[in-house]
């Protein structure tokens, strides 16, 4: 086997582990995970060039790598704080071999599916997945993958910090032959730029990330993330206790992070034992809410519970992830059923009957619009933004369906009666400055923050402020050269004038996504290629958007790349560097450069994908013409194809506003249909695929289902 190495210890980089070590054959029993050999710390294939071809063994040729000190990513044990609740439910945040009520079951079981899950359940459940498919000692932890080049002989290297509570950083280099990158979208924060936050002060204004509430949380409040089955938590009284009591805080951004943060802080002196902590507050917080007046603004929040076409009540997650939900999107990427006449002049039947029914006709268009304005309605009833000057504030700007609008589940118990409650205050404008001050009369001596706001007005005396401002979706990794980063199709901000190194707040030098000016030619080429073929792909995807009248969203970039160019990721179905595959090249791949409301859903469709690429599977022996509808070989696909599907997924998330966002099950049906595997997975008629809920246990079974079907090819091809 290979060596091997994963980045990224999170959902998909766990999958991505289990997955390929299902396709290489590495365990001895598929149903247990169950394997004997150990592995060193740093196995001694890492760490040395050209390695020899070894024993036919898989043993020790796997290494998943994290910087963080738990596995989980998200959904580790130092990023969990105290309310943080999936926006998925029960059955939609797993993975198909076991189910997360199996590991730690719903609060009510008689309704467990309709459940939200608890951040630390998650972990939990990953936990006890790792250990069923004995991953542990393939898992390096505390190791930080800071730089990554290539060999002349095609192998990987990375250089690594290695960091634990004992002893100093050491520096380590690990050789491998194939990478993948499961780094997340959400493991850069996003820190506005504001003037006096910086940290460098004795005093420092006490601000942090929503990232690291978590962290804040165990200093502050006594957070016991994992440690807590209620009945056990022992409650320091207030008098004694050596946490402090909070007077106020601030909360920056509009998106669903900050709901719960606000709803948090505002229901804190509730001291609800469900939260994990030892500390307790004795009144409530003021809670003060900043979200500017500009950009994406405050999020729609959906009810928990919908309904089905069917009458059945169900979470909402589930009720999103159903074909139907797809089609009745107004930006609807299909062409309506249409006669077309072919390149041999005959006529055939082109596009899709449902565009044609919802989309392709002024009735159906008619429909959807009244459908989306009776949602939007629905939604202000419920959050009643008109009933005082407050809720007005929070009033989302375009419809649910725009994608300029953020959307999250409205989980957490009584949200818009907390927010209505009087010590919640909202402010609609922009934090220019955060100045650390000198407590005043109340009695701790911890630091405390004027917050200065672009419409003049200061908050004062603020215990704490919180950027709930969102994440960089980048790798948080130096390439060397720099032009790597590009070749392997990885998202970058470039210097697009390129005048060299300019002072940039925001972005400071050495940032790994960055990449100063002026430019390499080879990397200028690049950028132009793919600008040229943009313009091209542009005029296509117009067309088709225009066949369902689907109104364009002008997304302006985001603030953290407003002063360079950002370079979107070029990834062949997401996940392979075109440049790569074009070469013949099978080494590299990344995985989780999605967003969608159901990621759990996506994850193992996508390591299968790419364990069955990086082991040349996708590279049929047979002589297969690029269609739709058989199994993908990438050596029969031109890289010209190559580069035109990636460049219309990138104008299309453009012009619709979409970004990285996709339909996990269409985008799951395309990966299956590469695969060679049945995409509709629900097993009843037409009626039952469009409506019924498509969750991760609809993919079990699909490692062997591949398996079975290469091993038929290979008896073909002899
Ligand atoms: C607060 C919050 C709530 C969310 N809730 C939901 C939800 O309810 N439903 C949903 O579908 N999605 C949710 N998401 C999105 C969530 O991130 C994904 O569901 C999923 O966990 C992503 O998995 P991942 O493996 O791609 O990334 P991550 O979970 O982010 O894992 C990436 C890992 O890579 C590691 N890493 C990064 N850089 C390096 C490096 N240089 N060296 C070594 N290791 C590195 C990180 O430490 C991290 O462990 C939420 C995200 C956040 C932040």
């Amino acid at each position: 086997m290979e060596r091997v190495v994963i980045v990224g210890a999170g959902l998909y980089g766990l999958i991505a582990a289990k997955t390929y070590l299902q396709i290489v054959g590495a365990y001895h029993d598929e149903n247990t995970g169950k394997r004997t050999d150990e592995i060193a710390e740093i196995p001694v294939c890492f760490t040395e060039s050209n390695d020899a071809p070894q024993k036919n063994s898989s043993e020790s040729r796997l290494l998943v790598i994290d910087s963080a000190s738990d596995i989980g990513g998200t959904w580790a044990e130092e990023r969990l704080y105290p309310n943080l609740l999936s926006q998925n439910s029960y059955g939609l945040y797993e993975f198909s071999d076991l189910p997360l009520s199996d590991v730690v079951p719903g609060e009510h079981a008689d309704d467990t599916h309709n459940q939200f899950i608890l951040g630390w359940k998650i972990n939990c459940y990953l936990r006890a997945w790792v250990e069923k498919w004995q991953l542990k000692k393939h898992i390096r932890l505390n190791w930080k993958v800071n730089d990554i080049s290539r060999l002349e002989t095609k192998e990987w290297k990375l250089k690594i910090s290695v960091s634990t509570s004992t002893s100093p950083i050491q520096c380590i280099t690990i050789i491998c032959d194939k990478l993948v990158l499961a780094t997340g979208l959400t493991s850069v924060p996003n820190m506005p730029e504001t003037k006096g936050s910086s940290t460098a002060s004795d005093n420092p204004a006490p601000v942090i990330h929503a990232k690291d509430v978590g962290e804040w949380a165990r200093k502050h409040l006594g957070y016991r993330p994992l440690k807590a089955p209620e009945s056990e938590v022992v409650r320091i009284p207030a008098k004694e206790s050596p946490y402090p009591q909070l007077r106020s805080v601030a909360v920056y951004g509009g998106a669903k992070s900050s709901f719960d943060l606000v709803h948090f802080f505002a229901t804190l002196h509730r001291n609800d034992p469900k939260l994990h902590l030892k500390s307790t507050q004795e009144s409530p917080i003021q809670v003060h809410w900043i979200i500017r007046n500009r950009g994406v603004g405050p999020a729609w929040m959906v009810p928990p519970m919908s309904i089905l076409p069917n009458g059945e009540t169900v979470a909402s997650d589930k009720a999103a992830s159903t074909r139907l939900i797809t089609h009745l999107t107004p930006c609807c990427y299909e062409i309506p059923k249409r006669l077309s006449i072919g390149p041999s002049g005959s006529l055939h039947w082109k596009g899709s009957w449902l565009a044609r029914l919802f989309h392709g006709n002024p009735v159906g268009r008619w429909w959807i619009s009244w459908l989306w304005r009776s949602i939007d309605k629905g939604l202000e009833d419920t959050a009643q933004y008109g009933s005082d000057p407050k809720m007005e504030k929070l009033r989302p700007e375009n419809s649910i369906v725009s994608c300029a609008s953020g959307i999250g589940i409205a989980n957490q118990a009584n949200l818009w009666e907390t927010i209505r409650l009087p010590h919640v205050n909202v402010y609609r404008s922009a934090i220019t400055d955060i100045v650390a001050t000198v407590p005043g009369k109340t009695t701790d001596s911890s630091a405390k923050a004027s917050v200065h706001l672009s419409d003049s007005n200061s908050i004062d005396e603020v215990d704490l402020v919180i950027h709930a401002t969102g994440y960089k979706p980048i790798v948080p990794i130096r390439f060397e050269p720099a032009s790597l980063r590009l070749e392997l199709g990885l998202s970058a901000l470039v210097d697009s004038r390129g005048k060299g190194v300019r002072e940039n707040r925001e972005i400071p030098a050495g940032t790994p996504e960055r990449i100063d000016g002026p430019l390499e030619s080879t990397i200028k080429d690049r950028i132009q290629h793919w600008e040229d073929l943009d313009r091209r792909s542009e005029v296509m995807v117009r067309k088709t958007l225009n066949a369902t009248r689907c109104a364009f969203t002008d997304r302006s970039p985001p603030s953290w790349a407003e002063s360079h160019k950002l370079v979107p990721y070029r990834l062949f179905r997401r996940m392979v560097a075109p440049e790569l595959v074009a070469q013949g090249d099978r080494s590299f791949a990344t995985l989780g450069v999605i967003l969608s409301s159901t990621i759990a859903v996506v994850a193992e469709v996508q390591a299968l994908w790419v364990a069955v690429f990086l082991t040349g599977g996708l590279d049929s022996p047979l002589e297969i013409k690029p269609n739709p509808n058989h199994a993908l070989s990438l050596k029969n696909l031109s890289s010209v194809d190559i580069e035109n599907a990636i460049s219309e997924d990138v104008v299309l998330g453009s012009l619709t506003g979409t970004g990285l966002e996709v339909e996990a099950i269409q985008y799951n049906d395309m990966l299956l249909r590469d695969l060679g595997l049945n995409p509709h997975r629900l097993g009843g008629g037409f009626y039952t695929e469009l409506t019924g809920v498509y969750g991760p246990s609809v993919y079990a079974g699909i490692v062997d289902e591949w398996k079975k079907k290469s091993q038929s090819l290979a008896v073909k091809t002899t």
